[in-house]
């Protein structure tokens, strides 16, 4: 990536203030559901400490309208404390005397943990007294939350902005995986999409297309395709007003002499409900009252035959309704073949998440992207303004 690495800079005795995303689900009772979150900054902790730094946690923690207790990050430091078995520091008032005091005498290895940084209206105002506030407790900013990187908040932006800013370890490795997809995939590269919606996946489309040669549709959004090509659906989920854009989106992909493919037979229901059963049929044999919930074994292998013939594979969006298990062998069969692959495999989104959790399937990827909102912008070609406020590397001959 542009940005400079924290591998690349001297951190002994430096305070880093570090921007992490403990925005973690949790229970009523304040117990955390998932700390998947809080374990991929762990790496980055330990790397700091090892090089003799002291850490400043900053993070959000979903949506509170100022200070709520039922928003805190205090579960988080107590979980945080038994993962790294060490004690950590939880600074309640950013603003309090005592907060600056304790962080000018920070020792290398000590950790403080900020409360929720969204307790305060100027972090999402990014306001300059915040920012201000964040950077005097320490020498230089890493960002670590990529996920939060495309929103230029006083704790994402305003601090970069004071204090020199540099990648955090999985940061860096975010950034680096998705902008190969983007930019400069190993061909063939294969774009294999799925989930419920076209319109979620229009972005990546167009700014992926160039770089594709092969377009692997399914989900429920491979319907709206369908229908475009005057396919009877069914009952199946449809975006009336994204049929045109499908059908151009089908166009393009064929004058640009990519194969796009769709599949073959599905897997159809009269329902969708938790005890609704699958029926195998032809695609183009589906009836009025059939719903398409999943992709058919013939497309399985279809999928599967170009997913082997890859050298780069990202993968967005599950290819049915992979929660149910009568659904779920569409997801399965293309996670079988994303086992088999040999090529540089990435995948992410909430939901494609979840379906590799379901499979047991995280090995079978090269790099797992977590990114969300985040994600899908960087692929989009948007700026995140959270990575491009971060150190430039100086480049040579310029
Ligand atoms: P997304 O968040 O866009 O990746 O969509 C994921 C959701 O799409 C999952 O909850 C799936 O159950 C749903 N989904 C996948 N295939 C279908 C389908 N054929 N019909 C309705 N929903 C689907």
């Amino acid at each position: 990536m542009d940005s400079v690495s924290i591998k690349e800079v001297e951190l002994t005795r430096k305070r880093v203030i570090m921007r992490v995303d403990y925005n973690v689900p949790l229970t009523q009772d304040g117990l955390i559901n998932d700390d998947s979150r809080i374990k991929a900054t762990i790496p980055t902790i330990r790397y700091l400490q090892d090089r003799k730094a002291s850490v400043i946690l900053v993070s959000h923690l979903g949506r509170p309208k100022g200070r709520d207790s039922r928003f805190s990050l205090k579960p988080v430091k107590e979980h945080l404390e038994k993962l790294l078995e060490q004690e950590i520091i939880f600074a309640e008032d950013l603003f309090s005397e005592e907060t600056e005091k304790i962080s000018q005498n920070l020792k290398p290895g000590d950790i403080m943990l900020l409360e929720n940084i969204r307790y305060y209206p100027g972090e999402e105002e990014n306001s300059p007294i915040l920012s201000e506030a964040i950077s005097r407790l320490g020498d230089i900013y890493v960002n670590e939350a990529f996920s939060a990187s495309h929103r230029a908040h006083a704790s994402t932006y305003g601090v970069p902005s004071i204090l020199p800013g540099y990648a955090g370890l999985s940061l860096e490795q975010e950034v680096d995986y998705l902008t190969l997809v983007r930019d400069n995939p190993n061909r063939p590269m294969v774009l294999v999409l799925g989930g419920a919606k076209v319109l979620d996946k229009l972005g990546i489309i167009d700014k992926l297309l160039p770089g594709v040669d092969v377009l692997i549709i399914g989900g429920g959004m491979c319907f709206t395709f369908l229908k475009a090509l005057g396919v009877n659906i069914g009952k199946s989920i449809l975006e009336e007003d994204k049929i045109e854009v499908a059908r151009e989106i089908y166009n393009r992909a064929q004058k640009e002499g990519k194969k796009i493919l769709l599949p073959i037979d599905v897997v159809v229901s009269p329902s969708l409900a938790p005890d609704s059963t699958g029926e195998i049929i032809d695609v183009r044999k589906m009836r009025n009252g059939d719903m398409g919930l999943d992709i058919g074994p013939q497309t399985v292998k279809l999928y599967t035959e170009e997913i082997l013939k890859a050298a780069t594979i990202f993968w967005n969006g599950p290819m049915g309704v992979f929660e149910l298990d009568a659904f779920w062998e569409g997801t399965r069969g293309v996670l079988e073949a994303f086992k088999e692959s040999r090529a540089v495999k990435i995948a992410g989104g909430g939901d494609t998440l979840s379906a590799i959790t379901k499979g047991n399937a995280h090995t079978y990827f090269t790099f797992l992207s977590t990114g969300g909102g985040a994600s899908l912008e960087l692929l989009e070609g948007k700026d995140l303004p959270g990575i491009s406020v971060l150190r430039k590397k100086e480049k040579s001959g310029e």
